[in-house]
């Protein structure tokens, strides 16, 4: 070999090993390891989240974008898990708070039923994170409620929001996380105060009569077939996104027009955890 390449490649490798190395900080060293922002802070890392689902084309509009740029998705992953990668994530009971682009691809679908005062309803809140960005999108004037029969999942969901951007709205009483299906005073823990249940114990699948009729309802678990007390709580001009089937699913889309009559499309092939009754999930399924 030429000695001039020879001295050259030493050098390269010279500076590689032992100049270039010492200068990096340990957080440039694992962002360029990882690909992600180490260092960054929480708001940070959910904004790169943000910004990923954008490239991806999920995220389509500036209105969905700020809303999860607002409600910061790691308050509402438990912690031990990793909260800013585009994965579901166990939130305990057999449940996962959804990955990140279902709840931008819901959000997307549902906005424009989720102007400011309108109703919204979430069945199967579970972490409560889509329920609260319903509360940021529809606001002081409106009605963001989630339903959840897990009681132990409602009350982290309610920490949970308390710790995000939309906890005045929770206070303001336009967001709400209520308990499905249970009597509250047979419980061998103690739920929250805001912690209400619905007075005729109705499971999930029935709704929660007391605000609808709604502009948007989300379902976040499979049922086997849109219930019949959702579509009745659907305000006519309002829209419902649901996953339905059990081992193949699809996320459906139901608009309900002006005159009542319901169409039905799909939207994508997608897999959630059953709509169910809360012994067979904890049962595991
Ligand atoms: N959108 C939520 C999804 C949670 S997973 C999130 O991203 O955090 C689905 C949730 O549906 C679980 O928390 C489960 O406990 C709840 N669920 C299942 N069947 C239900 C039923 N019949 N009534 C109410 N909630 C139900």
């Amino acid at each position: 070999m030429d000695a001039k390449i020879l001295v050259a490649l030493l050098a390269i490798v010279f500076l590689k090993f032992f100049w270039v190395v010492p200068m990096w900080t340990e957080g440039d060293l694992k962002n360029k390891i990882s690909g992600h922002f180490w260092t960054r802070g929480s708001a940070d890392k959910n904004r790169v989240l943000v910004d990923q689902l954008k490239q991806y084309g999920v995220i389509k509009t500036k209105k969905v974008a700020e809303v999860m740029e607002t409600i910061d998705r790691g308050l509402f992953v438990p912690d031990g898990n990793s909260d800013y990668i585009d994965s579901p994530m166990p939130i305990g009971y057999n449940a996962t708070i959804s990955a990140p682009h279902m709840h931008g691809t819901c959000l997307e679908l549902l906005k424009e039923h989720l102007q400011p005062g309108m109703h919204a309803l979430d069945v199967g809140s579970g972490s409560g994170y889509l329920t609260a960005c319903f509360a940021m999108m529809v606001g002081l004037q409106g009605r963001a409620v989630g339903v959840e029969h897990i009681p132990e999942l409602v009350a982290s969901s309610i920490e949970n929001v308390k710790r995000s951007a939309a906890s005045s709205l929770l206070n303001g009483g336009s967001l709400s996380l209520h308990v499905a299906g249970l009597n509250l005073n047979g419980l061998d823990f103690s739920p929250p105060s805001t912690c209400r249940q619905e007075k005729k114990m109705l499971n999930g699948r029935q709704g929660w009569p007391e605000q609808a009729p709604y502009d948007a309802i989300h379902v976040g678990a499979a049922a086997a077939k849109i219930p019949q007390p959702l579509l009745d709580q659907l305000k006519p001009g309002g829209r419902m996104v649901i996953p339905v089937g059990s081992f193949f699913q699809d996320l459906q889309v139901v608009d309900k027009k002006l005159d009542g009559s319901i169409s039905i499309r799909s939207e994508t092939s997608v897999r959630y955890v059953p709509l169910t009754s809360r012994a067979a999930q904890l049962q595991g399924f």
